[in-house]
């Protein structure tokens, strides 16, 4: 496998940890769906939801899981069979996951507007990445992001972090297509080979399954949002490579053990 021209990373869980800043943002947001008669979160919620965010692909599952957590479905149930918890959740409150969606993302615009301090302060760049961008963008070498979360949001991370990166290279929730659909698009427009950093297996899985996707690196971030079994799995899959956070930061050439 010859080394990449162009790196592309998710956001969350391979470049930064906001796992405070979700649990806050969904707990604000459940509190607008069901209305509880205290602001605080009842004790242990956040380290349950802590525990629960491998299962969590985009915004508006996240106060859907803290509904799961206070019905009672334990972290064993909610890791087995978290998409039909979800939909049956969905289904028996007669929610809508747009409009969902669209309140996890009111609720963070709103914590923004009101103490953007606050908000950037929850979250955590994990140690060595952002040298490893700026070195990255020295050596010339092109790197985007491809994330499920609003790019507005992560270009506002970013810009805090001092990292200079255009709006045009984070493809975010705006832009409306599964990851593996942005690798497409990105293919012919960026030079090649292409690698692209994630922490959620199933996504890689996706990009797996695209014939013409094949040249594409796949690497599972062991450091973010996942589990024991998808670091597993990835070990035993020939495509996939783990990826510790120590090899990410450092030579591209040592990604491959
Ligand atoms: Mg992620």
């Amino acid at each position: 496998m010859s080394l990449p021209r162009t790196l592309a990373f998710d956001f969350d869980g391979i470049l930064c940890n906001g796992l405070r800043e979700y649990f806050q943002t969904s707990w604000r947001t459940y509190r607008r769906v069901w209305p509880t008669s205290t602001d605080q979160p009842p004790a242990n919620l956040a380290e349950q939801f802590y525990l629960l965010r491998p299962v969590i692909e985009t915004g508006w599952e996240m106060p859907v899981l803290l509904r799961a957590i206070l019905k009672g479905f334990s972290a064993k149930q909610v890791f087995a069979d978290w998409f039909s918890i979800r939909d049956r959740i969905v289904a028996d409150e007669d929610l809508n996951t747009k409009d969902l969606g669209q309140r996890v993302d009111s609720a963070r615009d709103q914590w923004i507007t009101e103490d953007l301090d606050n908000w950037l302060a929850l979250h955590d760049f994990y140690p060595g990445v952002l040298d490893q961008l700026q070195q990255l963008s020295v050596q010339k070498m092109e790197w985007v992001i491809i994330s499920t979360k609003e790019s507005r949001f992560i270009h506002t991370l970013l810009t805090d972090a001092g990292v200079d990166i255009g709006r045009d290279r984070i493809y975010g929730k705006d832009c409306r297509r599964p990851k593996y659909e942005t690798l497409r698009l990105l293919k012919p427009q960026l030079p090649g080979p292409i690698w692209f950093v994630e922490d959620r297996l199933p996504a890689l899985e996706q990009v797996k399954q695209q014939p013409d996707l094949a040249e594409i690196g796949l690497f599972l971030g062991e450091w973010g949002y996942n589990t024991e079994r998808d670091r597993k799995l990835a070990t035993q899959d020939s495509r996939i490579h783990g990826l510790t956070l120590q090899q990410c930061c450092n030579s591209l050439s040592g990604w491959i053990a």
